[in-house]
């Protein structure tokens, strides 16, 4: 996907380097391509008293048009689109047939005498402000569908097309172009998916914005939050980005650029070096076989991870197919969204993490804040307390399990009771399914995130009763050591190798050889190569990550002694050292 740099001509503009959040591991050296009309440039001027009605017809025409389409592009969308463009597409109609929204921003025309473009920005931002301090986290980043709905419209108001990227129709030239944007809605990213463009850059949008999720799957450089940039840059500025560290740089001098085309090529020649690695077994020197496992948002990317040569979904996270939506996924949607990924996994197991909304994962109907969400009706304990939600979803993998084989994984669980509340509703969901006339053998294995520090430690019940066990470090690391996940300011302290979340880790390894059930991780842990060996130490042979990470991961088990490493690491443990990774190599 990476296009190699061929030619080191490059603009004479000024040279700049800003600073954002690299989404998207890799190089890309190219020309700027600078996306169209924004809210930004829209004229500002007062009307006449006598054009008020002309001025509302002229918005509400607009709007029409653009909902219009947004119809089409529903109609037309590609097989391949990602699974939430659809209702994407759907929030953002809504948004333009809402009422209010037209009256308020008539009401501006009428009354202050506005043109319709400056009217619509107004109210528009004053929408934005009211999603931004929102305190949770996915509601907050809602205000960019408020903001794409908006610039749709003033692009039909402005005489251009309704995308952002009319300008980018061109003709695959064969060179190196870096779409430079103030923000590029789901749909705008569609089109963008062919393969013309090396990077993407933007100026709004965090890791979960839906430019970084794309991206993420197409597999190309990605920065976001650059602040102003998009204002600095022109049309075929050369740029440099680097992924990994979220920097980018504007005509850069000859030197840094002969710098960059090294670390590109360097970066390429591992990846191919790593493709050699797919079909090579992950096992240690010393014998010790190790499954690899791919962590997946949407069904599309189950073919991703049989293409790094995954042993399996280790985690698919369903509440992606949750959110960004009025209504919940029917039974027959979720059915077909697993029997889908579990066909494509051709018989290697597929483990279905049940609905894990609540803190950072909200539903678009959930409108109580808590008090402290990660500490909420999160996870199961949303699920148990909507049990028609909660065996709506069970059926559906019950009846998706006659494909292949389906584990089900249960998030947050806490309590034992849980469990057995759990297998309850599984029970009522097979009754329900033999009541509509589906037979009875319904093969799947029950497993509990180890996610919080109760079940780590009193993990004990946990695996006498369940098939297996996944931990997931993201959310226990957050419960252990309290801090927040997402929090900036805390981020210092979220330390993976804080001993106090190495021995939870290594009790529930234990508890998994004791009791002869599978322990995998799932969490983020899962997929640094760069803690592969310390995990193996602790006695880990299963490990699950998003499907880029699979190979990096495997070539370090391939180079390492599990016996070695789990004598190291358990001494380290029982002397209450923090662990020194470079004591590992
Ligand atoms: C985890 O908490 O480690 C995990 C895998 O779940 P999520 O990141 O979806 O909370
Ligand atoms: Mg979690």
């Amino acid at each position: 996907m990476t296009k190699t740099t061929q030619t080191k001509t490059y603009h004479a503009g000024p040279m700049l380097c800003m600073q954002g959040q690299g989404v998207v591991k890799g190089y890309a050296i190219g020309k700027a391509v600078v996306m169209g009309v924004t809210a930004l440039e829209v004229d500002h001027y007062r009307i006449s008293p006598e054009t008020v009605s002309a001025e509302c017809e002229r918005l509400r025409n607009a709007m029409a048009a653009a909902r219009d389409e947004l119809r089409r592009l529903a109609e037309t969308l590609p097989a391949d689109a990602p699974r939430e463009l659809g209702p994407l597409l759907t929030v953002h109609s809504l948004l333009l047939d809402d009422s209010t929204l037209i009256g308020q921003v008539c009401d501006l025309i009428t009354h202050q005498h506005y043109n319709a473009e400056w009217a619509l920005t107004t109210q528009g931002q004053l929408l934005e402000e009211q999603f931004a301090i929102m305190s949770d986290d996915y509601l907050r980043e809602r205000g960019s569908d408020i903001r794409q709905v908006i610039e749709r419209v003033l692009r039909v108001l402005s005489g251009t097309s309704g995308s952002a990227i009319h300008d980018l129709d061109t003709p695959d030239s064969g060179e190196s172009l870096i779409v430079v944007a103030r923000d590029i809605s789901p749909t705008d990213m569609l089109r963008l998916r062919d393969g013309r463009f090396s990077a993407f850059l933007t100026d709004l949008g965090g890791p979960a914005s839906h430019t970084a999720i794309v991206a993420r799957s197409m597999n190309v450089p990605a920065v976001v939050g650059l602040g102003h940039f998009r204002g600095l840059v022109r049309d075929g500025d050369m740029l440099v980005v680097d992924g990994f560290t979220g920097s980018v740089l504007v005509n850069p001098s000859p030197y840094i650029l002969d710098e960059y085309v090294q670390r590109q090529a360097d970066f390429l020649r591992e990846r191919q070096e790593l493709v050699r690695l797919r079909d090579a077994p992950a096992v240690t020197i010393d014998g010790v076989a190790v499954e690899l496992h791919a962590n997946i948002e949407q069904p599309d990317e189950a073919r991703l991870a049989l293409d790094a040569g995954a042993d399996g979904i280790g985690l698919f996270r369903t509440e992606f197919l949750f959110m960004n939506r009025r209504e919940l996924p029917s039974e027959e949607e979720q059915f077909n969204a697993y029997a889908d990924v579990v066909r494509v996994m051709q018989g290697r197991p597929v483990t279905i993490r049940t609905l894990d909304v609540g803190a950072d994962k909200g539903l678009d109907e959930d409108v109580v804040v808590a008090t402290n969400p990660a500490l909420g009706l999160r996870a199961i304990r949303y699920c148990l307390a909507n049990p028609e939600v909660f065996v709506t979803q069970l059926r559906a993998l019950l009846r998706a399990s006659r494909f292949g084989h389906i584990r089900i994984l249960i998030p947050m669980l806490t309590n034992v009771h849980e469990v057995h509340e759990v297998r309850q509703a599984l029970q009522a969901a097979k009754e329900q399914l033999m009541a509509h006339g589906h037979d009875a053998a319904f093969d799947v294995s029950l497993g509990a995130m180890v996610e919080t520090p109760a079940t780590a430690i009193a993990i004990e019940p946990f695996a006498e009763t369940l098939d297996f066990l996944s931990i997931g470090t993201n959310d226990l690391i957050q419960y252990t050591l309290a801090v927040d996940r997402g929090d900036g300011e805390v981020a210092h302290l979220y330390d993976p190798l804080h001993p106090a979340v190495l021995r939870l880790i290594a009790n529930v390894i234990n508890a998994g050889e004791r009791y002869g059930i599978p322990v995998a991780m799932c969490g983020e842990m899962a997929g640094s190569a760069e803690l592969a060996r310390l995990l193996l130490g602790l006695g880990l042979t299963s490990f699950s990550m998003h499907p880029q990470q699979l190979l990096d991961v495997k070539k370090e088990i391939t180079g390492a002694h599990s016996t070695a490493l789990r004598a190291a690491v358990a001494s380290a443990l029982n002397r209450s050292e923090r662990i020194h990774l470079s004591a590992l190599d």
